[in-house]
């Protein structure tokens, strides 16, 4: 699998008129084709700050960023961004609002505008293309922002706290299909969460950040015996356990 994306000793502050807020401190780890990692810190560490940074929103004070090898301080690698709203606009359709990034980039053609509607009918919401977002369940309403980035083809899906807005139940579901989602488009995916459960049940590897400033405290590869299993199926696995215990360990440890 190639490298897509490494970053290199990255420092991040915050200056604002009265203080200085250093967020970041040597921040080092990398991500191959395929890969989904997960980021777990506690709560006001930079794990935001860190994925604006990947994103190019922001820009690191020191380090290096570099996407399938070559330092690329223009971004030129196709992200897609994932939030905790669904920021689906109430006055377009689903289909429309699915549509919104490629009519942006000027990507709206022939080929897309099919491969739109074919995304909406494997994912089950071909039948919701016309309806508004207030129609939709608010599981039915992440999987369409989902393919609303989806269909720009992004290189890398950052996700920060996708699932936080949703209520337990609904979030278990959620988070079960768009793992499965991701898996199955074969996507790069960088989440960003607090929960350790959702870490475990979606991702080959968790990097754990100490708190503020951020630095890579421990990385865990994430292995079930069983492969290919989907977020739920892995959370009844006899694993499963093991590794939120390690994990919720070590998060204490550096508390
Ligand atoms: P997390 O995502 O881990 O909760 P953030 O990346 O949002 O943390 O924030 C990291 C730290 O940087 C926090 O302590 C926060 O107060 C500070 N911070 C975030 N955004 C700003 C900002 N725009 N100006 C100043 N400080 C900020």
């Amino acid at each position: 699998m190639k490298q897509i994306l490494e970053l290199k000793n990255i420092d991040f502050s915050y200056h604002t008129a009265d203080a200085e807020t250093l967020a970041l401190t040597k921040i080092s780890f990398s991500i191959k084709e395929g890969e989904f990692i997960a980021i777990v810190g506690p709560s006001g560490c930079g794990k935001s700050t860190l994925l604006h940074i990947i994103a190019g929103l922001l820009s690191p004070e020191n380090g290096s960023i570099t996407f399938y090898g070559n330092l690329n301080p223009d971004h030129k690698i196709n992200i897609g961004y994932m939030l905790q709203k669904d920021e689906l606009l109430e006055w377009r359709s689903i289909y429309s609002n699915v549509i919104l990034g490629l009519e942006i980039q000027h990507k709206l053609n022939t080929y897309t505008k099919a491969n739109a509607l074919q995304m909406l009918e494997t994912y089950g919401l071909k039948q919701f293309a016309n309806s508004r977002p207030s129609e939709l369940s608010g599981g039915m309403r992440q999987r369409a922002a989902l393919i609303r980035t989806l269909v720009l083809d992004p290189d890398i899906l950052l996700l920060d706290e996708p699932f936080s807005a949703l209520d337990y139940q609904t979030r278990l579901n959620v988070s079960d299909d768009i793992g499965r989602i991701i898996r199955g488009e074969k996507k790069t995916a960088i989440l960003v969460t607090h929960d350790l459960s959702e870490a475990v049940s979606l991702a080959d590897r968790i990097i754990i950040l100490t708190k503020r400033p951020a630095t890579v405290h421990q990385t865990v590869d994430i292995r079930f015996e069983t492969p290919d299993l989907s977020p739920l199926e892995r959370r009844n696995a006899p694993e499963f356990k093991t590794y939120f215990n390690l994990i919720w360990k070590e998060l204490n440890h550096n508390d």
